[in-house]
């Protein structure tokens, strides 16, 4: 590239600056063309266009990444020449861009060049530091690790250096602390590890490291072989140490584990036919037993030739990768956060070098992959955490595809006949994305979890499923008939007729009404005497929404901007913001979206943002104290809502408010904002009622806001002083208590004092039972979970509503939640 060569450190973002992706150089360019800077293949190419990676014909990775967070231009600006997998020598063009447009819209345009990590490579020589560079100068000199520091494999044998110590981190040695480890540990040449008893991880390997699952208080032990084995045991042991600003309250007990299955199920079908497992996805079905048997794939241990073998398991995943990439981008909600996640495990190099080392000792590819993954998803198992043993079906199903694509098997969609509920061992995502719905009715399985992928997409797909019934479910005969009840955890097999006929009616009964409700999920939400309802749907991420308008939501009335904050070392920059904004106010197609102001705090760390440890972190630095303490931070949210197009359809929420004051503030920093970017026309700022403060002074705040939205999930808390998060008071923690009805009915009686409207965005606004409640309160907008949201429109449509408020004033007067659900049962009945 042609242009102005400077130290990597000159790159003004610390991921490229401090080397934590690799050592090279920053190009400032001049030119506005990316040319190859060797002979190789395109490893991966950003479907933006803004990053490709070479592999040298050796085995070294060269990133290219043009400018900084211009990941966020969504491709424009970018041209690209080549795509992943083509084959290129050094000086072909591979990107050409716009500089121009790139300099008027990214933070920076410095490119840096740069050797991904490699335990294989090292840079040996960099050219000059400084100054100009054209199309074909030299920049840097890749020598293979063992020739040019043949003492540091050496090293491996030569001094140990060990240090003990107690995990602080509150939620253990999760995905992004393992990351950060990863980032610490590939800076040294010494070979680090991570051990917790009697199982050890590579730390450059995040996925080895999950599978340790080190929890708060464990004792791990920290390893290093090679010259700088004492400088990295001690930077890997003081950034755990740091608690990389996850630190648990020093007072707080180490947590007991999780148990891996839920409540045990019978082992065995009882006399009259009923097997009982876990509910995963709830509903009704009937349908005939099919046995899902899925064959190993075979694969022969010994390989032809390490360099053939080597360039067929890389091939596979290169091959995997692109499928997946492609299969999100015609996926939605929790199917694209699940190809996601396979993504990343996929790109894990912990697991690739696993592999690749038994391809060097002479084994196939398949053979290397199936050793490199195995250990890894037994060892997830055996943490005795449910969350991560159910990960391990995760790893198992990427296992099966990349097997598959190296045996040249067709993964073609698995058929059975009409009214299949479908019998497995164990069904991995990637199986019951392929499966024929039309078919496949529900399906109950002996394995898994309730909180696996597997049962998140059932969910999604409205299919009823049960997971671990026990291996009895081997004693069920192909072919019978079977009623699947996933609302009470019951299979039942070979059902007598009466409640077949009974179940019939379940099943018909919820088609209509999920049919109906989906046939009428576009209207416009009107009670059935016509008042107007507002139905919106709660978002995270550009996939929700697009979810959200298939299901007929008429805005969102909750963008839960935390997802763009947590999980990494940085704030988001301003165009990263108004890029995603952007994007989920486009798939909204024009409807209304009110953006929450970020709401993280002591319960939802982001690093760069150190809150000391707090005693209490539910009333101490949370939700829009976060933003006052952290001005700069905030204004960049606020200019990234209001660069939004077109102006107006991004309304401001802010949340914990306590008192008008901080409304006031908020509305100040809006206006300042709105004159510093030239936009004449208003912006909607208003509050959400979450603590009891703000419900009994709505009136006053209403004054000033636009509108008014519950968030029932804090307010419940804060009312009841019930933690929402405790399972020691999760019986008692319930939005319907007749205290948290009042405060919602006096800030409804707030809010029409001065001709605002109430909404409610927290969970109550998904709840069947409360929805007659809020609205005979005067609410008359419900922002819910988008699955939810033709059922709850279609409820809102036969709702009359003088009955509602009749329900309403009577459960006010109830003496306990429980008491009102009884009551809001009778009045769905
Ligand atoms: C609430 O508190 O009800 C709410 C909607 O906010 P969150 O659940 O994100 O705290
Ligand atoms: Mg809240």
């Amino acid at each position: 590239m042609q242009g102005w060569r400077s130290a990597l450190a000159e790159v003004p973002d610390p991921v490229f600056a401090q080397g934590m992706l690799g050592a090279g150089v920053a190009i400032d360019p001049t030119g506005d063309t990316v040319h190859a800077p060797c002979d190789g293949v395109v490893r991966a190419l950003q479907p933006t266009g803004h990053a490709v990676t070479i592999a040298a014909a050796e085995g070294a990775e060269i990133l290219i990444h043009v400018g900084v967070d211009t990941v966020a231009l969504g491709g424009r600006g970018f041209e690209p020449l080549v795509a992943a997998g083509d084959r290129v020598s050094r000086g072909d063009p591979l990107i050409r861009f716009d500089l121009d447009l790139l300099v008027r819209e990214a933070p920076s345009v410095v490119t840096p060049v740069l050797l991904l990590e490699s335990e294989h490579y090292a840079l040996a020589a960099l050219g000059d530091a400084n100054g100009p560079v054209a199309v074909g100068d030299p920049l840097f000199t890749l020598v293979p690790r063992d020739v040019a520091a043949p003492a540091e494999a050496a090293d491996r044998d030569g001094p140990v250096v060990v240090r003990e110590l107690l995990v602080p981190l509150a939620h253990g040695i999760h995905a992004r602390p393992a990351a950060r480890i990863r980032e610490t540990a590939a800076r040294f040449s010494a070979e680090v590890t991570i051990a917790k008893g009697e199982r050890s991880a590579n730390a450059r390997s995040p996925v080895a490291l999950l599978t340790l699952g080190a929890r708060l208080g464990d004792a791990i032990r920290i390893e290093a072989h090679g010259a700088d084995a004492e400088a990295a045991v001690a930077a890997v042991a003081d950034l755990i140490a740091s608690g990389m600003g996850e630190a648990a309250d020093p007072s707080t007990p180490p947590p007991a584990a999780e148990p891996v299955a839920a409540p045990a199920p019978p082992a065995t079908l009882s006399a009259d036919g009923r097997l009982a497992g876990v509910t995963a996805s709830p509903g009704v079905a009937i349908g005939h037993a099919r046995t899902l048997h899925l064959a190993e794939i075979a694969v022969d241990p010994v390989g032809v030739g390490a360099e053939e073998e080597r360039a067929r398991l890389e091939q596979a995943l290169r091959s995997l990768g692109t499928k997946l990439d492609a299969e999100a981008v015609s996926a939605s909600g929790p199917r694209r956060s699940i190809l996601a996640a396979h993504r990343a495990m996929l790109d894990d190099a912990g697991l690739r070098d696993a592999a690749l080392a038994v391809i060097a000792d002479g084994g196939s590819a398949g053979h290397a992959w199936r050793e490199a993954i195995r250990p890894q998803a037994e060892a997830l198992r055996a943490t005795g955490d449910a969350h991560l043993a159910e990960r391990a079906d995760d790893m198992r199903d990427l296992e099966r595809r990349v097997l598959s694509l190296l045996m040249g098997i067709e993964d073609a969609p698995i058929a059975f006949p009409p009214d299949t509920i479908l019998l497995a061992e164990d069904l991995l995502p990637s199986q019951l994305m392929a499966l024929d719905p039309a078919n496949v009715v529900g399906f109950c399985v002996e394995k898994g979890g309730p909180t696996s992928h597997v049962a998140i997409l059932a969910a999604s797909m409205g299919l009823p499923a049960l997971v671990a019934t026990g291996p009895a479910l081997h004693a069920i005969a192909e072919g019978s008939m079977l009623i699947l009840d996933a609302d009470a955890a019951v299979l039942q097999v070979a059902p007598e007729a009466d409640a077949l006929a009974a179940a019939r009616d379940r099943v018909a009964e919820r088609h209509a009404r999920r049919a109906e409700a989906q046939a009428n999920a576009a209207a416009p939400c009107h009670m059935a005497g016509g008042e107007r309802i507002e139905v919106f749907a709660n978002l995270g991420s550009r996939a929700d929404a697009e979810l959200a308008v298939v299901n007929g939501a008429e805005g969102c009335g909750l963008l839960r901007t935390e997802f763009l904050f947590l999980e990494r070392d940085t704030a988001p920059s301003l165009a990263e913001q108004t890029a995603e904004y952007q994007g989920i106010a486009d798939a909204l197609g024009g409807r209304p979206v009110i953006v929450r102001l970020l709401d993280v705090g002591g319960d939802k760390p982001a690093p760069y943002l150190p809150i000391a440890p707090e005693e209490n972190p539910a009333l101490g630095l949370r939700g829009i104290r976060v933003g006052f303490a952290n001005p700069q931070l905030l204004d960049e949210q606020i200019r990234a809502i209001l660069r939004v197009q077109p102006t107006g359809q991004c309304r401001i929420m802010i949340p914990m408010i306590a008192s008008l004051d901080e409304l006031r503030q908020v509305r100040t920093a809006v206006d300042r904002l709105r004159t510093e970017l030239g936009i004449a026309e208003p912006v909607e700022v208003g509050v959400m009622i979450e603590t009891p403060a703000a419900a009994v002074t709505a009136d006053l705040l209403a004054a000033e806001a636009d509108f008014l939205s519950v968030g029932t999930n804090d307010l419940t808390q804060y009312a009841l002083a019930m933690d929402r998060g405790n399972p020691a008071v999760a019986a008692g923690i319930d939005g319907l208590h007749p205290a948290v009805l009042r405060m919602i009915a006096e800030t409804c009686r707030g809010a029409a004092r001065h001709d605002r409207w109430t909404g409610v965005c927290g969970g109550l606004a998904s709840d069947p039972l409360a929805v007659p409640i809020l609205l005979g309160l005067g609410v008359t907008e419900l922002s819910a979970t988008a699955a939810l949201v033709p059922e709850i429109k279609a409820l809102v449509a036969s709702l009359s509503m003088d009955a509602c408020r009749a329900h309403a004033a009577a459960a006010l007067q109830c003496g306990s939640a429980a008491e009102v659900r009884t009551l809001a049962r009778e009045f769905r009945a």
